[in-house]
């Protein structure tokens, strides 16, 4: 049974209960996780603003960048253990897993080598005044993160704000926990002061609607659903509080008929297969020119009937997915676009001997999807690929940019000017040119623009979100 880690101590949620963590692979209780609350939201918001008052608010810039490249190195000397923690929470592949345990201390390696390297500036003004811009820590941060990355998203969310010292309260989504925990335990080790880092485990609209709308709380990020999203919004502005929202996506890969192709088809199925399609990043609508439609989708066609889902362990392309809800929306959304005639053009495969009572679904790829359906406009966050026909380069455009989200795109073709006119009419966070990288590298700056939320995390971008500005003016004649 997991507890609360709160001031640099495990604690019992003050309600006294409890949550099961049930296994994606057999659906059968293997854990429990302490039911957090309102109260011991309280508890972790006032750990934090004492610890930015006492140890943790007088390390130096370089101090803080040392406990976390310590932490860092703890987490890589342990990765195979996290791995396998957090593949059986989640039901990721353990290759999937083991790459996530990667960028979870990539996170910690960046991000604390950047600590002291954030300056300030000084401005030029009247004569006898010398002014500087300091960049300071925002004070306590709240996040809030979702299962379907775990590891990943704690890195990017703590990491630049340990690093500019904010002092920080997390609240990991009730399906994916286990690693966070561990995490935790690690950091003590690494000798991150007491309440720099808390984490109230709970159902989101308790300990996570607390933690959003706690007066005490001065800055949130939150990374989930638009709808969920939204509600944080409203919470943290009614204490004027300013966050950062990574929400969903609808991702259009553009492939032109000049493109080539060989390197774009793995890229294609790779794109909405990885983490069994929970991916906000999911490359889930295929554009494809008409002119190689019907031969381009026919080779996807092809990859999607060799993917493989299995167990964490058997460590094929795809996992289960994550909890019961989720099977059940992809299914729903998946049956009701073949209600309405859309045509199924290939499923990927179930291994044989998979355990019953599991969160298994086969990929799906559609294809001549109509551009106003459900699958055409909603994110389904599973491996359910929608493929589209377009003309030329103002309907790909038009068609890439005719969804409410805007988080990613792909352009492929061979022609230099098209790459760049479609790279910048598409409206989104991230565009890759003849690549697709879900999610993309822990320096790259990321986040969304329309309803795939506001604010940037990864990359230098981060640390300006994660922090704030004071202008000195001083007078000295
Ligand atoms: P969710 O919004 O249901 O939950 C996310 C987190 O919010 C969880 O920790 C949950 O407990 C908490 N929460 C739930 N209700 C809350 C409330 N009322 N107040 C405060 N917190 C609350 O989303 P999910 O189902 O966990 O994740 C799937 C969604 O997240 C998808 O839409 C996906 O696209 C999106 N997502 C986006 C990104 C990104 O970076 N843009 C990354 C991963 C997932």
């Amino acid at each position: 049974m997991s507890k609360l880690f709160v001031d640099g101590k495990w604690i019992e949620a003050s309600s006294g209960e409890t949550i099961p963590v049930l296994s994606p692979v057999d659906g059968e209780v293997f854990d429990a996780i302490a039911r957090g609350g309102a109260a011991d939201v309280d508890l972790a918001v006032k750990a934090a603003q004492r610890a930015l008052d006492g140890p943790w608010g007088r390390f130096s810039a370089t101090e803080r960048g040392r406990v976390m490249m310590k932490l860092a190195q703890k987490i890589l000397d342990g990765s195979e253990g996290l791995a396998r923690l957090e593949a059986r929470d989640t039901g990721k592949p353990l290759t999937t897993a083991r790459n996530d345990i990667q960028v979870l201390a990539r996170y910690f390696e960046f991000y604390g080598g950047a600590a002291d390297k954030v300056h300030g500036q000084i401005i030029p003004f009247l004569g006898g005044y010398t002014v500087s811009v300091l960049r300071e820590p925002h004070g306590v941060t709240g996040h809030i993160i979702p299962w379907n990355y775990p590891a990943q998203m704690l890195g990017r969310t703590l990491a630049p704000a340990l690093a500019m010292g904010n002092a920080t309260v997390l609240k990991p989504a009730e399906d994916a926990c286990l690693s966070t925990l561990k995490v935790a335990q690690l950091a003590v080790e690494a000798g991150l002061p007491d309440g720099a880092l808390n984490v109230v485990t709970g159902y989101g609209h308790e300990a996570g609607a607390a933690l959003a709308g706690h007066p005490g709380v001065n800055f949130v990020t939150f990374t989930g659903s638009n709808e969920v999203g939204t509600l944080v919004q409203q919470a943290a502005a009614r204490n004027a509080v300013k966050c950062v929202l990574e929400l969903g996506g609808k991702s259009p890969q553009i492939v032109f008929a000049d493109a080539d192709l060989e390197r774009a088809l793995p890229s294609v199925v790779k794109g909405i297969i990885q983490n069994t399609g929970q991916t906000c990043t999911a490359g889930s609508r295929l554009l494809v020119q008409r002119k190689i439609y019907k031969d381009f989708v026919e080779k996807v066609a092809e990859g999607f009937r060799a993917v493989q889902v299995g167990t964490p362990d058997m460590d094929l392309d795809c996992g289960p997915v994550v909890n019961r809800s989720q099977l059940d929306r992809i299914n729903a959304m998946v049956e009701a676009a073949k209600r309405s005639g859309t045509p199924i053009l290939a499923q990927g495969q179930l291994a044989a001997g998979l355990p019953g009572g599991g969160y298994y679904v086969r990929p799906v790829l559609f294809g001549d999807v109509p551009r106003d359906s459900a699958l055409a406009q909603q994110e389904v966050f599973g491996p359910v690929l929608a493929a589209f026909p377009f003309e030329d380069e103002a309907d790909a455009i038009a068609l890439a940019n005719g969804t409410e989200y805007g988080l990613l795109a792909a352009v492929w073709t061979e022609n230099g000017g098209r790459q760049q006119r479609v790279a910048k009419a598409v409206r989104c966070g991230q565009v890759f040119i003849n690549c697709y990288g879900a999610g993309g590298g822990v320096e790259l700056p990321f986040g969304g623009v329309k309803k795939s939320g506001h604010g940037r995390e990864k990359g230098f971008l981060a640390l300006e979100e994660m922090s704030t500005t004071k202008t000195l003016v001083h007078f000295h004649g």
